[in-house]
């Protein structure tokens, strides 16, 4: 059976479809600058990407040539094929802490989400609701990227601010990334040969996120009531002191948006950096020399460490601690930069197994007293397996 998994953001939209259970991609493809203009679209089959141009106003209009390109390039006959659409949905709020099947009561809830993930919700919502109208009858499921952090006791997810802003305004902390912090949990249990282990994940993409993790339960996590919070990221700031808001505001004469902007889009390795948010920027950068490149990356590994540091006390020690996510895949130097920090805890970096991208490998020396590896993340996998738990 054919299961689409979808991610649907506010000018793009990806997918992936797979043939369950065996969990093989048989075809992949990116949909961009939707509604934007000069949009156009990417597809991979068979090992084969192609790239066309072609104008889509919307939603719906790239969900109608996704499906032409379906039944073009002979992946389905009939739309009846389609069984199951998994969306990855960004907000749940504390309401749902598993993937759900997409009725109108839950399709309402996301919507009342909105206040909390405003970048956010819209599209996936636009995403469902194009798949709706144009695949009626596959059943659809919201995977929900704050589910796995609902494990989280009060004393971790409450801010200490009045209690009352919680009860009335849901003010705590959500956590993000959590199908990805799921999937490297499931897949450092199969490493480790263990249900019972304290996990540090490390997501290290454009943004990041650091969980830690019992026995194969979320206790803790780096971001907060918005993806805006914990570490230093591609543009965003990670933890900060929230009277800078009102500080650089009256100094600046800047509105609350254009700051909260600044704080989403212009700070983190940007920020610092005022070069480039990509960390192979900052990387070359560095090789050349510059300061600021230099000073981005000493506190980008800073903020890193100090999760880390706090999440192996928090948990009482680490069984392993891995990374995943463009940076956490593919940068040597950030890895190394962050096992040199650890050494304290007696973890010591294999040179030469660093020198790998994008492979799932331990990256530590077997007298190493906590084991690292790369994970490489599969968010859609995770989105269609939940997928198939309803559809079966
Ligand atoms: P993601 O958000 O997971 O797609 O990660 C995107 C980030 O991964 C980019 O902004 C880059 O900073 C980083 N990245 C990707 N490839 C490399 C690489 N070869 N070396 C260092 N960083 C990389």
């Amino acid at each position: 059976m054919q299961i689409l998994a979808v991610n649907a953001g506010s000018s793009s939209l990806k997918f992936q479809m797979y043939e369950m259970p065996a969990e093989k991609v048989i075809i992949s493809g990116v949909f961009e600058r939707i509604g934007i203009g000069s949009s156009f679209y990417t597809i991979k089959l068979n090992g084969n990407k192609v790239k066309k141009e072609k104008e889509f106003g919307n939603h719906d209009e790239a969900v109608a040539v996704l499906i032409q390109e379906l039944f073009d390039n002979n992946v389905v006959k009939s739309l009846d094929e389609i069984v199951g659409i998994g969306h990855r949905v960004v907000h749940g709020a504390s309401k749902y802490a598993d993937s759900v099947v997409i009725t109108d009561e839950v399709l309402s809830d996301i919507e009342d989400f909105i206040s909390l993930a405003p970048l956010h919700n819209p599209a996936n919502i636009m995403g469902i609701k194009a798949f709706k109208k144009l695949v009626p009858d596959a059943i659809q499921v919201a995977v929900f990227d704050t589910a796995f952090h609902q494990t989280m006791s009060e004393e971790s997810y409450l801010y200490p601010v009045p209690y009352s802003w919680y009860e009335q305004y849901g003010v705590r902390k959500y956590g993000f990334h959590g199908t990805s912090h799921k999937y490297l949990t499931i897949r450092m249990s199969q490493i480790l040969n263990k249900k019972e282990f304290k996990l540090i994940t490390c997501h290290l993409g454009n943004g990041g996120s650091i969980s830690a993790v019992k026995d194969g339960q979320c206790i803790d996590t780096s971001m907060g009531f918005t993806p805006n919070a914990g570490i230093m990221m591609g543009t965003r700031s990670g933890d900060i002191d929230a009277t800078i808001i009102p500080y650089v505001m009256e100094k600046t004469n800047k509105s609350l948006d254009d700051i909260i902007n600044d704080l989403n889009k212009n700070s983190g390795y940007l920020g610092i950096s005022s070069i480039s948010s990509d960390s192979r920027d900052i990387e070359n950068g560095i090789a050349d020399g510059n300061e600021k490149c230099i000073l981005a990356q000493k506190m980008y590994i800073k903020k890193i460490v100090e999760y880390i540091a706090k999440y192996y006390v928090l948990l009482g020690g680490a069984d392993a601690i891995c990374f995943s996510a463009g940076i956490g895949e593919n940068s040597f130097k950030t890895r190394k930069d962050i096992i040199d920090s650890l050494a304290c805890l007696g973890i010591k970096l294999d040179e030469e197994a660093n020198q790998v991208r994008g492979e799932e490998k331990l990256i530590t020396t077997l007298d190493s007293v906590i084991p690292c590896y790369i994970v490489p993340t599969d968010e859609e996998l995770m989105i269609a397996r939940d997928t198939l738990k309803f559809v079966k």
